[in-house]
Order: structure tokens, then C-alpha cells, then sequence
């Protein structure tokens, strides 16, 4: 793949760098999108109808269960490449910050520091009536199905994820809200741009003068407006922009 050399060297120059990346950036350390998550056991359910607070309070096993079945497939993942070089570009920039979508912590666990979760982690708990985050729940012996239960008010845990309906983290909305307005180049990484407010960042930080560049496997609502569209698998395109920014790096 040629990058353009305009886009090469506005990146060399780039001072502050924002990225907003989705689940596309996890599917190629073989985590399905929700889109791709169309088959097996739990294809006849939509995501919407299992992520919310009305379905986890109409039917706790279900969506407990949809949640054990999804951190399965997390915890057997590593990070891949696009992650790694969200890293780089971490120490690479003097102001960077990522803002992600994805609840699988491989951001961090790759590495990635200057970073905000708006819609949670799938690994944490937390008190579905006190909304607190709690370590160690407490098993149902009866009934392995069940979600464990708060040690201090025997309420059920839930993941603490942003489900339908609910508010992001204001803590995590106002610092991807800075950067966006703040950055001189923004990302958006293997996201659909569709789930708001997360795909408000984009439109943003474009309002505000930065040069957005999207890569991604498709096209999606935010390619028609990037400056650059980079198409294809983030594990190959965005080490391959890196090496080709940075030669001998
Ligand atoms: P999305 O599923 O709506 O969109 C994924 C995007 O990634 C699509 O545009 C697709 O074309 C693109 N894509 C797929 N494979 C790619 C690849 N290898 N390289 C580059 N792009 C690729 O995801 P979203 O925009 O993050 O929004 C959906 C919601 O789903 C979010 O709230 C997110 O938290 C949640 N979700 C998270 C995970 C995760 O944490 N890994 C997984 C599934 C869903």
C-alpha cells in the first residue's frame, strides 16, 4: 500500500494526535466485531437486546451467560500489531491520547497508557444496584449459571460495561472530548462510527481543523469526510504506515 508523502510528512510534523478505535481493531487478534459475532450459540440474540439493564434485570442468567461466553473468547486473546503500534505512537508523539470503545482491555494490556475506556471493561465487575466496582463476587453454589452476588448488599454483579441507555464515564468523556478538539491528526481505527456518542469524537476533532485519517476494512459514515482513507486489516496498515512515517524505526 503507497501512502500519500503529504500524509507521511504531516505526521512527522504532528505534535498532538488523537485515535478512536473499535472493535475492528480487536478482530484480527480474533475477537469478533458484533457484526461478525453472527453465528453460534448465540447468534439468534442481538447485542442491543442482551446489553442493557432491562434484559440483565428481566433474565440475570442470560446476560451473565452472554457475558461469560464473550470474556472467554477475550481472555484467550492477545494483542496483535495495530495495538502494539498504538504503543510507538504513544512514546512517538509529544500529546497523544487514545480513546477506545473496545471493553477488551488489549489496549492496555499491550501496553498503551494514555488511554480512556469510554465504554468500560469486560474483565472488571460491578454492583448492579450500588454501581460499584467489586473484586471478588460471591458464587452461587446452587446454581453455577448465576451471576455472583455483591458481598456487601447480596445484589447481583454486572459487567462494568456501558450498556444501551446508560451514560459513558464523564471522567473519560471530557478527556476525549479535549483531545478531539485539541488534536492536530485523528484516527479512527476499525470503528463503524455509528455507536454514539463515541462516533461524535471524529466529527469533532474535524470541526476543529485536524486531519482525520480512517482505517478500516470497509467503508463506513466517516470515509467520505477523512482526508485519508487507509483500507485494509489495522494489524497490517498501521505498522505499515508507522515503518513508512519512520524508516529504519
Ligand atoms: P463495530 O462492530 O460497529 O464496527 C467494527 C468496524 O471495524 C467495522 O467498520 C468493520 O468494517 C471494521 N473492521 C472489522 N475488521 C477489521 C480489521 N481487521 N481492521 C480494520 N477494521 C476492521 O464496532 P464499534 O465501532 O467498536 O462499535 C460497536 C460496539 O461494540 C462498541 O461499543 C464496542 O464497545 C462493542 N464491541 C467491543 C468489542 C471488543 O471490545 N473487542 C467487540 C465487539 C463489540
Amino acid at each position: 500500500m503507497q501512502i500519500p508523502p503529504k500524509l507521511l510528512e504531516i505526521l512527522r510534523n504532528a505534535k498532538r494526535v488523537a485515535v478512536l478505535t473499535g472493535a475492528g481493531i480487536s478482530a484480527d487478534s480474533g475477537i469478533p466485531t458484533f457484526r461478525d459475532a453472527q453465528h453460534g450459540l448465540w447468534s439468534r440474540f442481538r447485542p442491543e437486546d442482551l446489553a442493557n439493564a432491562a434484559a440483565f434485570e428481566r433474565d440475570p442468567k442470560l446476560v451473565w451467560g452472554w457475558y461469560e461466553w464473550r470474556r472467554r473468547a477475550i481472555a484467550g486473546a492477545a494483542p496483535n500489531p495495530a495495538h502494539a503500534a498504538l504503543v510507538t505512537m504513544e512514546h512517538r508523539f509529544p500529546s497523544f491520547m487514545l480513546i477506545t470503545q473496545n471493553v477488551d482491555g488489549l489496549h492496555a494490556a499491550a501496553g498503551s497508557r494514555s488511554m480512556v475506556e469510554l465504554h468500560g471493561n469486560i474483565m472488571r465487575n460491578k454492583c448492579f444496584a450500588e454501581n460499584i466496582v467489586v473484586e471478588n463476587g460471591i458464587a452461587d453454589s446452587h446454581d453455577p449459571e448465576a451471576p455472583p452476588t455483591c458481598p456487601h448488599c447480596g445484589a447481583f454483579l454486572r459487567p462494568d460495561v456501558v450498556w444501551f441507555g446508560e451514560s459513558l464515564p464523564e471522567a473519560a468523556m471530557l478527556a476525549a472530548d479535549k483531545a478531539a478538539r485539541e488534536c492536530e491528526v485523528f484516527f479512527a481505527i476499525g470503528t463503524s462510527a455509528a455507536v454514539m456518542p463515541a462516533a461524535h469524537f471524529p466529527r469533532i476533532a474535524l470541526e476543529s481543523g485536524a486531519v482525520l485519517i480512517e482505517i478500516n476494512r470497509d467503508t463506513t459514515p466517516l470515509s467520505g469526510a477523512a482526508h485519508a482513507v487507509l483500507r485494509g486489516p489495522a494489524a497490517l496498515v498501521l505498522p505499515h504506515l508507522l515503518k513508512s512515517t519512520w524508516p529504519g524505526h
